[in-house]
């Protein structure tokens, strides 16, 4: 079952990328396994993948703490008291959008001896959204406490865009191309999930991550 539903997946990738005539290597497919059970996950690294995007703290700290050969990725909101929780359990952290979040992950990681690569969480359109996300106006400030964190280093910038906003990828393409100049060093962006996956892969995505297309439905209520 889920081996079928991966080769079906990647067949989406692959045309995809003929599509948009970019490189299969170059988009990496991250499988979202939050409300998943931890016997797909096993499946899922059967079949050749380690990294999996969790969205709550306490689920992927449990599943981490079950799988230590695996590396989980930090994908939901993050609440300053779960922060070192946070750093212990997930090998990167997506979802970070605030200056005062990115100085407390930093004091920590650098008293647990951990680091962490940091994604930025934007949020471009609608800066009001429980959701979380950094607005452009706010993304100077929150990059200059990251660049103080030399244990938080940035891979780049990641966004889950309004459904129907067909612009939204393009933007983020934009943004990331015009701080990658002024940083000087390469910015990644994560973007698409399954439902818009070919459209983000156009605009020139690394990282799609794909829930449902990948698992099936999620198994475990909310
Ligand atoms: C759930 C989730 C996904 C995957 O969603 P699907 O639509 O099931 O592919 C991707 N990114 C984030 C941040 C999510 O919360």
């Amino acid at each position: 079952m889920l081996a079928a539903r991966v080769h079906a997946l990647k067949a989406r990738i692959l045309a995809a990328c003929e599509v948009a005539g970019r490189e299969p290597a170059d988009v990496e497919l991250l499988p979202v396994s939050k409300r998943q059970p931890l016997d797909l996950i096993r499946e899922a690294a059967s079949l050749g993948f380690q990294r999996f995007g969790e969205n709550y703290v306490q689920e992927g700290a449990a599943k981490a703490e079950a799988e230590p050969g695996l590396s989980f990725v930090l994908l939901g909101p993050l609440q300053r008291n779960k922060a070192r929780q946070a750093l212990r359990a997930f090998r990167e952290l997506q979802t970070v959008d605030r200056p005062d979040l990115a100085a407390r992950l930093g004091r920590i990681a650098e008293e647990e001896d951990l680091v962490r690569p940091i994604w930025i969480q934007l949020d471009l359109w609608d800066e009001a959204t429980k959701a979380g996300g950094c607005s452009e106006p706010d993304l100077p400030a929150l990059l200059a406490t990251l660049e103080r964190s030399p244990r938080l280093p940035l891979r780049g910038f990641m966004a889950i865009p309004p459904p129907g906003h067909a612009e939204a990828f393009r933007q983020l393409q934009t943004l990331r191309e015009a701080w990658q100049q002024r940083l000087g060093a390469p910015l990644l962006l994560s973007m698409g999930m399954t439902s818009d996956l070919e459209a983000a892969i156009q605009a020139g995505s690394d990282q799609i991550r794909i829930g449902t297309a990948f698992f099936g439905e999620r198994e475990i209520p909310a």
